[in-house]
């Protein structure tokens, strides 16, 4: 059995689908206190919530919410690449422990699906992480599938949201429109 990460729902489907149809036993996991502010992190909780649904699948929800801890780690690494090594291991480790707490063999998350994100690093984190609690990383690379997708998240109606997730993302995501009024 294995523990699928998941940072948002459009980002589970091809990684959900994938898994489904090799046959893999799974539960996702949402735990992601990157993201800022509680009221954005509700409205992808929510989003997640629908696709599980229209695809049948069971989410561990870890409502924990440890902003003061993700921030306090990342303050001293606020640009990228650093910063987001940081919220790769952070959310990846943990987890690992509850895939381990859990009796879980594997794990897994669908942050190898955006070709925005530091693909590599993920991948070099998840064997990490899981090697130290004595699980395998369920390692796929699902780039090639981010358009097929990003239009089955727009089909379903899917809530899709317009930066990564931290604060500071969401300045790097905005902060040009201020720059050209
Ligand atoms: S940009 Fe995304 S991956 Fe990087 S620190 Fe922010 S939320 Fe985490």
């Amino acid at each position: 059995m294995l523990l699928l990460h998941i940072c948002c729902g459009p980002c589970s489907f091809i990684p959900v689908k994938h898994l489904k149809a090799n046959g893999v036993e799974f539960k996702g996991y949402f735990y992601n206190p990157n993201i800022h502010p509680l009221q954005e992190y509700l409205a992808r909780r929510e989003a997640l919530t629908q696709v599980a649904r229209l695809l049948d699948f069971e989410v561990i929800f870890d409502d924990a919410y440890d902003l003061e801890d993700f921030l306090t780690k990342v303050i001293f690494e606020p640009h990228r690449p650093k910063r987001c090594e940081v919220c790769y291991y952070l959310r990846l480790s943990k987890t690992a422990k509850k895939a381990k707490e859990l009796g879980f063999s594997a794990l897994s998350t669908t942050l190898l699906f955006s070709p925005f994100q530091f693909h590599e690093l993920i991948r070099d984190i998840g064997e990490e992480v899981a090697k130290k609690e004595g699980l395998s990383f369920y390692y796929q690379d699902f780039r090639p599938y981010y358009y097929e997708g990003k239009k089955l998240a727009v089909e379903a109606g899917i809530y899709r949201q317009k930066y990564c997730g931290c604060i500071f993302s969401e300045k790097e995501r905005f902060i040009k429109r201020l720059q050209k009024s």
